[in-house]
């Protein structure tokens, strides 16, 4: 437990989550005054000075303080606030956070508001490294995501629209997970039943989507694959009865091998998906057991070349650092098998320790790898994305990600996942349809947006689907923005 106290300002959330930089995986609790036991951090703004002091057991053992001029804005303030708990716990912890002061989710987010500003290149490397100390190799990630995304994010017209289509349903739960997703096989007998909910509901969002230009279709989940393959085949077919499905990007995120079989790959080929994800996590087969995949190294090798074979020409495979037990060594043999299999993307994760995951239940149980081990990890990832000719193109941080690192999408140019983009930049409106699915409504002139939620139980949704079709007729503006 880490306790902390305010004094003179009201940034309550800037001050946990840096703490949070340096202590991950604790609880956090305001107090009002110094916990005579454990660890306090007060943090302070008062009379043009911005400190931060570090008490143990009462006792005040550190102290850091910047002065500052009276009137700044919020945005200094807050600046300000992290800049102090910063240096205090980087001497207390000896620890160094490689996104010093950015605690945000999108770090290429400030580096595009200040290209779209007119701000040059070296301008914005140095505004970060400067002002919010972010070391210079991640400073310029993001400088070379904000570009990509740009050009993706460019191309938006205020029309434009996404829809996401999610089957909660997995064959087992991975150890890390944190997503709507229902075991199979308890749930199977339901699946049909909630195809026929979903229906009803895409049938709503078709008939609304007629307003607008639909640019995306991503069907995620879960693992849409544990469909069956009549299953899969009766919704891809319902997809392209309601939805006019060429020239767009088309996602299906096949995701565990031990759900793909090649005549899925065939149906999802024939009904034009035209990028599919392949999600291996490691190629390290103890590590594959540890987190309950049930499948084998040999098993994403297979998937990969039927997927191949059958004319997959955009696949993604998705890759987590860190997972118990890995070592920089286990990474490095991922990556030279991923290399072989030469997908056109990649999305190098970082373990985050998410609240309702069995890892952060079974905590005790794993050893987790260390920030100094990670950024390892991170750069045998890097060095390999390169050298299979891939970029970044998209990146974005989680809370009580192990060593506050970032996730990154990597492609050959010309494969991004445009839908990552939209999704992680929140430019454009993504209606979703399923158990658990949130429908986004972004207003393009002001950016403002709206989210309208679906329940997330299967059994509810099910029974509830008159009621989730009527949030969206309320929820959703009328006749697109014109
Ligand atoms: S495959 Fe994905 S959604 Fe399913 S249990 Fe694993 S992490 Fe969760």
């Amino acid at each position: 437990m880490i306790y902390y106290i305010l004094q003179g300002h009201e940034l309550q959330n800037d001050v946990q989550t840096m703490i949070q930089v340096f202590y991950p995986n604790l609880h956090y609790n305001r107090r009002d005054e110094v916990a005579p036991l454990g660890v306090s951090v007060v943090s302070c703004m008062e009379k043009g000075i911005a400190s931060a002091m570090l008490y143990r057991d009462g006792e005040k053992v550190l102290e850091w303080f910047t002065e500052y001029q009276d009137g700044i804005v919020e945005k200094e303030e807050k600046r300000l606030v992290k800049w102090a708990i910063y240096e205090l716990l980087k001497e207390e912890t000896g620890l160094r956070p490689q996104w010093g002061l950015l605690t945000g989710v999108r770090p290429a987010k400030i580096i595009s508001g200040l290209l779209a500003e007119g701000k040059d290149e070296a301008f914005c490397l140095a505004y970060l490294t400067k002002d919010y100390l972010v070391m210079e190799h991640k400073a310029k990630l993001a400088l070379a995501v904000a570009k990509a995304e740009q050009m993706i994010l460019g191309e938006n017209k205020p029309d434009d629209i996404s829809l996401y289509i999610g089957i909660p349903f997995c064959p087992t739960r991975c150890l890390y997970c944190s997503f709507t997703s229902y075991p199979l096989a308890q749930y199977k007998n339901r699946v049909d039943e909630y195809l026929e909910a979903m229906f009803l509901e895409l049938e709503y969002l078709a008939a609304y989507a007629k307003d607008f230009h639909l640019k995306n279709i991503y069907i995620g989940g879960g693992t849409p694959t544990s469909l069956s393959e009549q299953q899969l085949k009766r919704l891809l077919d319902k997809v392209a009865m309601l939805f006019d499905t060429k020239n767009m990007e088309y996602t299906v995120e096949a995701g565990r091998p031990d759900t793909i079989t090649e005549e899925k790959l065939r149906i999802m080929k024939e009904y034009g998906v035209n990028r599919i994800s392949i999600n291996p996590q490691t190629m390290n087969e103890e590590t594959l057991d540890r987190i309950g995949r049930r499948h084998s190294v040999e098993d994403i090798r297979r998937v990969f070349h039927e997927a191949r074979a059958v004319g997959h020409e955009n696949i993604n495979m998705d890759l987590i650092l860190g997972l118990p037990g890995e070592k920089p060594q286990d990474v490095e043999n991922t990556m030279q098998e991923i290399m072989a299999l030469a997908p056109d993307n990649i999305t190098v994760h970082t373990l985050a320790v998410k609240r309702a995951s069995r890892l952060k239940e079974e905590f005790d149980q794993h050893t987790l790898s260390t920030a100094e081990s990670l950024e390892k990890m991170l750069g045998i990832a890097a060095e390999y994305a390169w050298k299979m000719g891939m970029e970044p193109y998209y990146m974005y941080r989680q809370k009580n990600m192990v060593g506050n690192f970032e996730n990154v999408g990597y492609c050959h140019p010309g494969k991004e996942g445009k839908y990552n983009v939209q999704i992680m930049e929140e430019k454009q409106t993504v209606l979703a349809a399923g158990a658990g699915a949130s429908t986004k409504v972004v207003d393009p002139v002001t950016d403002k947006i709206e989210r309208i939620f679906n329940v997330k139980s299967v059994e509810d949704y099910i029974t509830r689907i008159e009621e989730m079709i009527e949030r969206k007729k309320k929820g959703l503006p009328k006749g697109g923005w014109k």
